[in-house]
């Protein structure tokens, strides 16, 4: 037997975790369409996490897709640019998919623009010093395209006494009904390949690997064909939520992110598929971070599809090109269905972290009642983390805010296995976040 062959018999993973069905069908085999230019884009200051970027263009003033019209508002934080040639029609309040009114860009497109962007060197990464890397990856907007939208620059910042021994790209997607992350690494695994050795490069590692989960045998074929031999494409068993970072390197490397700590505190460091074909994009091509791949699917559209879309596009805008919502649609969620957040307004824009655009319909989002618990455990068992969810939930319920970080609440990242797999349907994930919430505010206030 192949080592390749060796690896998919014998695929790595986590301890936990749940096997929800994936839903993948509707779009796996869908190729990325680009998303047609819409008439208004509303470009939110506050898109990644961190400080909120500055605005640097003024009401009226005409803007150049690419160009930039947010600064970094911090070291944590970085760049906006223009998704459409236009014009500023206004900066002021606008509804973002987080439930508040905030800051944001509006732009109107010019109807007679090209849209072309202009054409740009590519970058000589190698007469770069770090520092000089890291303030050109912040100009570019980049951020963790996994969702998490941390930017990506931060993580590139490698502190003179810490090394990287090996760069990890997360290709599991191991969210249901995403595909966007699956398409990528089968339509343009060079560019994977090419994002991955610029990392490498830029903070001198020499071993990479890319995490694939067994669902997207295809991806792992493809990504094979163009790796070199210093980058491993490493077959991972389908499991949520396998795509976390610490469960990654857990199963890649066995080995254990400290609690509170982060991949770099053992030498490694973690991108998405998204991320780091947006590296190759910006350094190769001079592109900044203007669109991505969204996944819109689930029961309650029209078309499923794959779409290229603008950043700031209203999600009103991108379901209207697939068809729209079908009779009996009941819920948009942005995201996956475990840790995705519903939506109350199709008008909010797409923004860097948006995976997907996931429509249910009534059956899928139909309130369950909750039980009492029956101490059945499954949730600890499911608990990637090693918590105890039912005993979380409990103080939070009660308001037991010392015993909570005593319990090491902190160490939840939310994932919703534990409700998922909860006969009693009692919302354990929603006492996590409200548990979290009362933390903050004591520790705040003493
Ligand atoms: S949401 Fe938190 S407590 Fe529940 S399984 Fe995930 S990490 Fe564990
Ligand atoms: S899975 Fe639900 S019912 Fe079972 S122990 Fe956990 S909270 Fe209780």
């Amino acid at each position: 037997m192949s080592t390749a062959a060796a690896a998919e018999a014998r695929p790595r993973s986590f301890r936990g975790g749940v096997h929800p069905d994936d839903n993948k069908r509707a779009t796996d085999a869908l190729a990325i369409e680009r998303m047609p230019f819409v008439d208004e884009y509303v470009m939110p200051l506050s898109q990644h996490i961190g400080a909120p970027a500055k605005a640097v263009v003024m009401v009226g003033e005409r803007v150049v897709r690419g160009m930039p019209i947010a600064e970094p508002g911090a070291f944590i934080s970085t760049s906006l640019h223009s998704p459409v040639t236009g014009r500023v029609k206004a900066i002021e309040l606008r509804l973002h998919p987080n439930g508040k009114m905030m800051p944001a860009i509006v732009i109107e497109t010019d109807a007679y623009d090209s849209q072309r962007l202009p054409a740009a060197e590519p970058v000589d990464v190698a007469a770069l010093c770090a520092d000089e890397m890291v303030a050109l990856v912040q100009q570019s907007g980049l951020v963790g395209l996994g969702g998490a939208a941390f930017p990506s620059h931060v993580k590139f910042k490698v502190p003179d006494d810490r090394c990287v021994q090996a760069v990890v790209v997360n290709g599991c997607e191991c969210e249901p009904f995403l595909t966007c992350d699956h398409r990528l690494m089968l339509e343009q695994p060079q560019g994977v390949v090419r994002g991955t050795k610029l990392i490498m490069s830029q903070v001198g590692c020499e071993r990479g690997y890319i995490g694939v989960e067994l669902n997207k045998r295809d991806a792992i074929a493809a990504l094979r064909a163009a790796a070199p031999p210093e980058i491993e494409i490493v077959p991972l068993q389908v499991k949520y939520p396998q795509g976390a970072e610490k469960l990654l390197i857990d199963a890649i490397f066995k080995r254990e992110v400290p609690a509170g700590g982060l991949p770099l505190d053992i030498e490694m460091l973690v991108n998405s598929v998204g991320t780091t074909l947006a590296l190759s994009d910006w350094l190769d091509r001079g592109v900044p971070l203007i669109e991505r791949v969204v996944t819109v699917t689930g029961p309650g559209v029209a078309h499923p599809r794959n779409l290229l879309v603008p950043l700031g596009t209203p999600l009103s805008a991108v379901l209207e090109h697939c068809g729209g919502l079908v009779p009996g649609a009941h819920q948009v969620v942005l995201g996956g269905p475990m840790m995705g957040m519903a939506q109350k307004s199709l008008g909010v824009p797409v923004l860097k972290g948006t995976s997907g655009i996931l429509c249910l319909d009534r059956t899928a989002a139909a309130p369950v009642r909750e039980y009492a618990c029956i101490r059945c455990g499954r949730c600890a068992e499911a608990c990637p983390m090693f918590l105890n969810p039912t005993r979380l939930a409990q103080l939070a319920r009660f308001e037991h805010v010392e015993e909570l970080e005593a319990n090491s609440l902190l160490n939840c990242f939310e994932c919703a296995a534990c409700s998922f797999v909860c006969p009693s349907h009692i919302p354990l994930v929603q006492w996590m976040r409200v548990g979290k919430g009362m933390l903050r505010t004591w520790k705040a206030s003493s």
